[in-house]
């Protein structure tokens, strides 16, 4: 029976064509900024989103770490929503390496923050408060259901940043997702900004990596709080081959999961016992409510499970993610296999 992973689309695996490309990478050492196929793909990586230069790092993590650690000192302050990864998943790495203090703003359904909130929230010059540095956003967003910040959004954040003399930092891990999902080039979601990363690793299905992309300068600095936490990496142009494949051929078919996603969605929203509106759905994340008691999340994930469908119990709420190597025919059989556990707690 094949397992039908709905849990994330970083369960995918890397295709025939990367496992290929990283057998024939060209490979030195990259510390010594010697790798070329790393340098290949950092400068496509820039190029992308539009910026002067990227960094390949291990994991959307430490993207995000080291961009913390690259736009703020210790004691600098910066505003990030509630939601956001960076705030929930990321043991606070950037108060306990960086000693930034992280000041939260309610996230909007949306994903967004509101922009008076992020305004009130800039502080006063005074020996009292912390300095605000940063603003956070995270495009799609992850707990939010998968939803795209538009360019407008994005734009006037930046707007704001810049009267208040601070800079934007864009976790896009899932960016691609939010470019195809508006039909809109990715830049158009980069240009507010002065720093975007993005993760290979997810729909993009490289094995392994994300990329940091800003200035020339940020990136130079970038790159030695990148060595400070023990990202500095070899012969990585073995990874980086695959993600060079995933930038080449994998972002145009993230489409196919949305739809899956949107089938998903409407299927589940025929499902008596839960509720989920399928208008909300916009890329490849499906969160959704299990209205009674029973099953509780964990209980729905458990029994799912033995009949070979994995989700990820959040909480109280479920999620989906739809991702390369789950088809239509796919999410036909996971819809029957949930019909059939919601039927048998009801
Ligand atoms: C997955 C994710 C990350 C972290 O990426 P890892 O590679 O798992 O460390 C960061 N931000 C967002 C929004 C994510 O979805």
């Amino acid at each position: 029976m094949k397992v039908i992973d709905l849990r994330s689309d970083t369960v995918t695996l890397p295709t025939p064509a990367m496992r290929e490309a990283m057998y024939r990478a060209e490979v030195g050492d990259d510390v010594f900024g010697e790798d070329p196929t790393v340098n290949r793909l950092e400068a496509m990586a820039a190029e992308r989103m539009g910026k002067e230069a990227a960094l390949f790092v291990v994991s959307g993590t430490m993207a995000n770490l080291v961009s913390l650690l690259t736009h703020c000192g210790r004691g600098h302050e910066i505003i990030v929503g509630d939601l956001a990864h960076t705030f929930l998943y990321e043991q606070g790495g950037s108060a306990a390496l960086g000693g930034i203090h992280v000041h939260t703003l309610r996230n909007q359904p949306d994903g967004t923050l509101d922009l008076q909130e992020i305004e009130g929230a800039i502080r006063a010059d005074n020996i009292h408060f912390p300095r605000t540095r940063l603003i956070c956003l995270e495009n799609t967003h992850n707990r939010c259901g998968g939803v795209p910040l538009t360019p407008e959004y994005t734009d006037a954040v930046g707007d704001l940043a810049r009267r208040h003399g601070l800079a934007v930092y864009l976790d896009g891990a899932r960016i691609f997702n939010a470019a195809v999902a508006l039909g809109v080039d990715v830049r158009e979601l980069t240009r507010g900004v002065d720093t975007v990363s993005f993760c290979l690793s997810k729909g993009l299905c490289a094995p392994v990596g994300s990329l940091v992309c800003g200035t020339r300068d940020f990136i130079a600095e970038a790159r030695r709080n990148r060595k400070i936490v023990g990202g500095g990496m070899r012969q990585a142009g073995i990874i980086a081959a695959a993600g060079i494949v995933a930038l080449e051929q994998m972002v145009d078919r993230l489409a196919e999961d949305h739809e899956n996603a949107r089938r998903l969605a409407l299927g589940l929203a025929e499902i008596p016992g839960i509720s989920i509106d399928p208008a909300q759905v916009r890329t490849n994340i499906v969160i959704f409510d299990l209205v009674a008691e029973r099953p509780t999340s964990a209980e729905f994930a458990a029994r799912l499970s033995a009949d070979g469908v994995k989700v990820l119990a959040l909480g109280e709420r479920i999620r989906l993610v739809t991702h390369y190597g789950i088809d239509a025919a796919d999410i036909d059989k996971a819809l029957v296999a949930i019909r059939k556990v919601m039927q048998e707690a009801g």
